[in-house]
């Protein structure tokens, strides 16, 4: 069989349906390829959550479009929630495109792609609603990502996902914590939990997700738990319990925000006001006062005038983000927000993302310096990018932090205490001895 190139583009979903992609090709005697020029079949799974990606993808494909003259045993295929929104159109568009695979359409790709390779041309993109979803000779990475619920109920009004990766579906527990317990036998130490609204996880049994967390966190030899992204109208007094009571569970939440004046959540559809949002961080504060927060923020929604902006940017202030994730609205296909009028310009939304990143960095510099002096324990992930003799993890915030240490340290929980920070990590010296740490096992 061929060689398999795999472009990733969006979350971490995708990063997941990535690997199942590789899982079920493997399956069938496919090798990855290094790189794009040496494999007969390119899969570009895409994202159609912002006109950035996806412009992106468009910009691959021109460049593809000689290439498969040239190359024309080379097939192409397009998978994710593009090609979910897009369908046969993508076909009629690009005559370099061989498949059109929808995120619920991956299990057929072993029936289709022989007709693919035979030279016929393709898209399948129904909406199964499947949500178990197991990855059958997965290899297991140090930090595993784990889907528990896929799709969304919400439709915030510029969303595209409730269309594209249809209504929330939760796995069963039980198969959560046998792919979990497999992983961690093969070498997994944290597990990261996927779902657009992991919070609203509620399987048939009727197990939620701070019982989910509880019976994963039984798990001998998994270190950490950590899960994305969680919608604040979910946000409830257990989960938030469980992230103060349960040592594995880490102590760090992305509770997106958007906008910070009720008039843009509104228009948002996001179910709560800043009132709402900001008691919710205030209690949660008081519950797990270690936690780390992340939020996302969209700027220049359509009708933003400078006053909510400001309101915005006074709720990053009374917030105090550890990291922000931020952009520019952009109008997506079949959402609401697409036909809003009052569109803010391209220039305006620019400004307002520059001014809100700068101050950003100045709060996240302040909460990582108010950290300095204090011991905190870090997941080792491997060598730093600072060069030889350093390493990487992150604290039980999921905040990045570099020591010095042998790369046989990676895998461990290692105690060091923080000792400078910048926007985006923290320097820290090792507390732990290697006494400690068996000699075998420091390489
Ligand atoms: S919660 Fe809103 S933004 Fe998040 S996936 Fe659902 S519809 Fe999209």
């Amino acid at each position: 069989m061929g060689k398999v190139h795999i472009t990733t583009f969006g979350c971490q979903m995708n990063e997941y349906d990535s690997a199942r992609i590789l899982d079920i090709l493997t399956g069938l005697g496919y090798r990855a390829a290094a790189g794009r020029e040496e494999a007969d079949l390119l899969i570009f799974n895409t994202c159609s959550v912002r006109a950035k990606a996806q412009n992106k993808l468009y910009s691959f494909l021109g460049q593809l479009r000689d290439y498969k003259k040239t190359h024309p045993q080379v097939r192409i295929a397009v998978t994710g929630c593009l090609a979910q929104q897009e369908g046969r159109r993508m076909l009629k568009a690009l005559p370099q495109v061989d498949l059109v695979l929808g995120p619920d359409a991956l299990p057929d790709l072993p029936r289709l792609l022989p007709l693919v390779l035979e030279g016929r041309r393709m898209a399948e993109v129904k909406l199964e609603g499947q949500a178990d979803l197991p990855l059958s000779g997965r290899r297991a990475s140090l930090v595993s990502q784990v889907t528990v619920m896929r799709g969304c109920d919400n439709f915030c009004s510029y969303c595209v996902v409730p269309y594209v990766r249809g209504r929330e579906k939760s796995r069963p527990a039980g198969a959560i914590a046998d792919e979990v317990e497999a992983l961690t036998a093969g070498g997994a130490r944290e597990v990261h939990l996927l779902g657009q609204n992991v919070n609203s996880y509620r399987d048939e049994e009727g197990v939620d997700f701070p019982r989910l967390l509880t019976l994963l966190a039984r798990i001998p030899d998994l270190l950490r738990i950590r899960f994305t992204t969680s919608h604040p109208k979910d946000l409830s007094p257990a989960l938030m319990e469980t992230l103060a009571s349960e040592p594995k569970v880490m102590k760090g939440l992305h509770l997106p925000v958007q906008a910070g004046s009720d008039r843009i959540l509104a228009a948002m559809k996001r179910g709560y006001t800043r009132t709402r949002y900001l008691d919710l961080v205030r209690r949660l504060r008081e519950t797990v006062p270690e936690i780390s927060l992340s939020g996302d923020i969209i700027v220049g929604f359509p009708g933003e005038k400078e006053e909510d902006f400001r309101q915005t940017m006074s709720l990053l202030d009374e917030v105090g983000y550890d990291f922000l994730f931020s952009f520019q609205y952009s109008d997506r296909p079949l959402t609401p927000a697409g036909v809003l009028p009052g569109k803010v310009s391209e220039e305006e939304k620019r400004r307002r993302l520059l001014v809100l990143q700068a101050r950003q960095r100045e709060i996240s510099l302040t909460r990582h310096q108010a950290l300095l002096g204090r011991v905190a324990e870090v997941l080792v992930e491997g060598p730093a990018k600072k060069g030889h003799g350093w390493l990487r993890g992150r604290e039980a915030g999921g905040r990045t932090v570099n020591f010095a240490g042998p790369p046989g340290l990676r895998g461990r929980l290692i105690k060091v205490k923080l000792e400078s920070a910048t926007v985006n990590s923290l320097r820290a010296v090792r507390l732990t001895p290697l006494e400690t740490i068996a000699a075998k096992d420091l390489g």
